[in-house]
C-alpha cells in the first residue's frame, strides 16, 4: 500500500447499518457525473468539493472502529476514483473485512468500458459486492434493502467475473 495515496471524499459514517449487512464503515466519495433526478447526496457531485484524505488515514479510522463487518464505498461515484479505492480495498480485505461498492454505472457498462486509465477492472477485482445502476426516481422503492430504486442490483462480483455472467445476490 502507498499510505499517501490521495482520495477525495465527501465524508464518512463509522457504523452504518443502511449500506450493507452488519456494521459498516461507509466512505462517501466526492464527485459524481450521473446527475440522477432525486439524488439524496447532491453535495457529493462537485469533483472539486469535499476534502482530500489519504488511504493511510482512512485505514487508521477503520482500524479504530470496532465490530465492523465491512466497508462500503458510496458516493458520489466511487468508480471515478477506482485506482485509490482498489488499493484501499486490498488493505480492508487484509483486515478480514468485506467490501461493497455502490456505482451509478451498470455492471455491463463497467465491464465494457474498463481501460487502463479509468481502472474500473482494478476496483471490480478488489470488491466483493457491487450495488449498481443510477437512482431512478420513477422506480424508487422503500421495500428493497440497501438500494433506492428497483433497477439497482446487488451483484456478487467475484462469481460474476469468474463465470463471465451476472450473478445477483440478496445480501
Ligand atoms: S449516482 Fe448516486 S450520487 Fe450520483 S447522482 Fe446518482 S444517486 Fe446521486
Amino acid at each position: 500500500m502507498k499510505p499517501d495515496t490521495e482520495i477525495r471524499i465527501a465524508g464518512i459514517v463509522r457504523e452504518s447499518i443502511v449500506d450493507g449487512p452488519g456494521f459498516r464503515f461507509t466512505i462517501f466519495t466526492q464527485g459524481c457525473p450521473h446527475g440522477c433526478e432525486g439524488c439524496h447526496n447532491p453535495q457529493t457531485h462537485d469533483f472539486n468539493g469535499g476534502q482530500v484524505t489519504t488511504i493511510g488515514r482512512l485505514i487508521e479510522e477503520i482500524s479504530k472502529t470496532g465490530l465492523l463487518r465491512g466497508v462500503t464505498f458510496s458516493g458520489g461515484e466511487p468508480f471515478c476514483q477506482s485506482k485509490p479505492l482498489a488499493e484501499l480495498a486490498t488493505e480492508i480485505h487484509a483486515k478480514g473485512l468485506d467490501v461493497i461498492s455502490y456505482t451509478g454505472y451498470t455492471y455491463e457498462q463497467l465491464i465494457n468500458g474498463a481501460n487502463d486509465e479509468n481502472g474500473w477492472l482494478d476496483l471490480l477485482n478488489n470488491i466483493d459486492y457491487l450495488i449498481d445502476g443510477r437512482f431512478v426516481l420513477a422506480k424508487k422503492s422503500l421495500l428493497i434493502k440497501y438500494r433506492g430504486s428497483t433497477n439497482q442490483r446487488i451483484i456478487d462480483v467475484k462469481k460474476s467475473l469468474s463465470t463471465n455472467t451476472i450473478v445477483e445476490f440478496e445480501l
